[in-house]
Formats: C-alpha cells, structure tokens, sequence
C-alpha cells in the first residue's frame, strides 16, 4: 500500500509529492491531463519569491522535473472513484483503469476555466473560441481578437495577445478591473487595446468558426463585435464532483479544508486551489503542498 498518494499534478501536488518523498514516504501521483496545472499557461510568472520573469511552462516543467528526481511515481490518468478510510485504506480507481491503494491521499486538482454557458459555445470551441491564449494566440497573429474577463488571466491574456494581434477587445462586466494594478496599468500602455465596460458577451455567432460576437451593456444595449476569436477568461471553478461522498465540499464546490488542509475525513487532505480558501496563488498552492504532505506523511508513518 502507496504512503501517500496524490491527485493532480500541478504546483500544489507535484510540491506535495516533493515533501512526501524526503519525508521518506512512497508516493504516488495521478494526473489525467500534462502535469504542471494551471501555471503552465501563464506567460511570465512577476509574484513568485525570488523567481521574476519565469514562465509558467518553464516554472511548471522545473517543478515536475525535481518531483521525478525524489523519486514520486507518475500514473497518467483521471481519479473516477475513491472509497475507502483511514481505517482500512483507501482505494482510487482511474478511467483508463488504474488503481491504487494508499494510507493517505492529498486532493490536489486545482479548477478548470468556466464556461459562459452561451449557444454554440461548446460547438465553437477550438474554432475561434478559446479558453488560453498562451495554447491559441499564434492562430490568430494578426488579426482581432476579443477576451472576456477583468481578472489577472484576462488582463494578462489581453496584453499577450496586444504583442501579436491587429487589435484586442477586452470585454468585461464592470467598469474596473479585478485584475492586480500593476497588470491594468501595462494594458494601457497597449494601444490597439479596445475596452468594452461595463459589457457582457451574449452571443456566439459564425458557421464552423467564429466570426463575431454580440456584447450587452449594462443598460441593455447590444453590439455586435467583429472578431476571429474569442478568449474566456471568466474565472475558475472546481473539480471535485468526484470526491463529494468523500469528503465535505463548500456551496461552491471546493473542498472544505482550513491551513492545515485537513479535510472532513482523517487521512485525506485538499491542497491549493481546490480547497475552500481566499487567495488562489501559486505561492499558496505549493505552501498548501508542502503542509498537506508534512500532515500525511507524519500520518502514513504513524500506521
Ligand atoms: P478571477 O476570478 O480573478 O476573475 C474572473 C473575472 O471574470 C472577474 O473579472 C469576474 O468579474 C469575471 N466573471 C466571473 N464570472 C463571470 C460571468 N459569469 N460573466 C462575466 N464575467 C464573469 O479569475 P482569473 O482566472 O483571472 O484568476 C484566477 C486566480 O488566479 C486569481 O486568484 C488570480 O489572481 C490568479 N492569477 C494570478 C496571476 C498572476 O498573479 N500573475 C495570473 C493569472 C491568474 P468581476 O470582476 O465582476 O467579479
């Protein structure tokens, strides 16, 4: 039976698999999609300690990278059960039918973009409707791009696209950013940035690929925007359906756990932006990685 296994390999469980493996324990770390997480598509990282201008796929990859060398092991596939307790163990099932027994398990599957949950949107993924600019930019050098959000991801998305795009609409709901000063402050500097606030995208239009968008105002008026792609930047949600008879989720679907990243069940612990929490960094991902992997290895020792 694995010490301590590990679902999700982004910053918080690839950290978690690091901690786990000097504290000594066998590890074993899931992961349906590359592994790296949501920092991947992250330009350039400005916030981590003593790292500025790191990309995030380089960032991500160094980070794999050490967790290799400690020695975790990978399995590439997608947690679809868990049963089990502290008791007797748990047992994870994958979909392409691995399986793994383990004293402890750290949940540490971050959150996914949200969808606008607009007509034709799912049919028009891929074809001019895209939720990374960082994976998607290049197809659309220039010509128009529009990007729909007013956090850091949109703010950032829209400048990235600024450098390689005729012109860029940033459509967002209010009539300020979400996003960090510093990061408004430089999309300003990019001229061929349009700003439609306080708007919302309210349809999809384009036969096989996307040819335009309609944004509301906030006073009911519609426009339609000629553009050849679209960028959701709309926040995130959380992944954890799969884990609800398991442990206790919030209202919103994250997994309740406090600093500790003790969750409601003995032996399972949340890290980083998967669990309940008010900042959603990097640096609080691998901050949740290394204390929710100290917990279940000091755990999985004492069984
Ligand atoms: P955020 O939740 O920060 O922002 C989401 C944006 O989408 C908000 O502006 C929000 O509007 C808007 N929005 C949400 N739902 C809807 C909707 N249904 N319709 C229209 N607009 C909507 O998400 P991000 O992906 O930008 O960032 C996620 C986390 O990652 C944050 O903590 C962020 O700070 C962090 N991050 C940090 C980076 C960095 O430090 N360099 C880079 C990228 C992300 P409203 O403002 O009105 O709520």
């Amino acid at each position: 039976m694995i010490d301590v296994a590990i679902i999700g390999a982004g910053t918080a469980g690839l950290t978690a698999a690091i901690y786990a493996r000097r504290a000594g324990r066998s590890v074993m770390i899931f992961e349906g999609e590359a592994p790296g997480g949501q920092i991947i598509n992250t330009p350039e990282i400005d916030n981590f300690p003593a790292l500025p201008g790191v990309s995030g796929y380089e960032y991500a990859n160094k980070l794999f990278e050490q967790a290799q060398e400690f020695g975790a092991e990978f399995v590439f596939d997608t947690i679809r059960k868990i049963e089990g307790s502290l008791e007797e163990g748990f047992t994870m099932t994958g979909e392409y039918g691995s399986t793994c027994e383990a004293k402890t398990v750290i949940i540490a599957t971050g959150v996914k973009r949200r969808e606008m949950g607009l007509d034709g949107e799912r049919e028009l993924a891929g074809r001019g409707v895209s939720y990374c600019a960082t994976c998607d930019g290049a197809f659309f050098k220039g010509k128009t791009a529009a990007v729909f959000g007013g956090g850091n991801t949109a703010v950032e998305d829209a400048i990235y696209l600024s450098e390689i795009c005729k012109e860029v609409y940033i459509i967002h709901r209010r009539t300020e950013f979400r996003a960090d000063k510093a990061l408004a402050d430089e999309l300003l500097t990019h001229k061929n940035v349009i700003k439609k606030m306080p708007y919302t995208v309210s349809a999809l239009h384009g036969e096989g690929k996307l040819t335009s968008v309609t944004v509301t105002s906030i006073d009911g008026k519609d426009e339609e925007l000629t553009t050849d792609a679209l960028f959701v930047a709309i926040g995130l949600i959380p992944e954890n359906g799969v884990f609800k008879d398991l442990v206790e989720l919030d209202e919103s679907g994250y997994v309740i756990a406090d600093e500790t990243c003790e969750t409601s069940t003995p032996g399972v612990f949340a890290a980083g932006d998967c669990r309940t929490k008010d900042v959603r960094q990097l640096v609080t991902a691998a901050a949740d990685g290394a204390a929710a992997a100290i917990a279940a290895s000091r755990l999985s020792q004492s069984l």
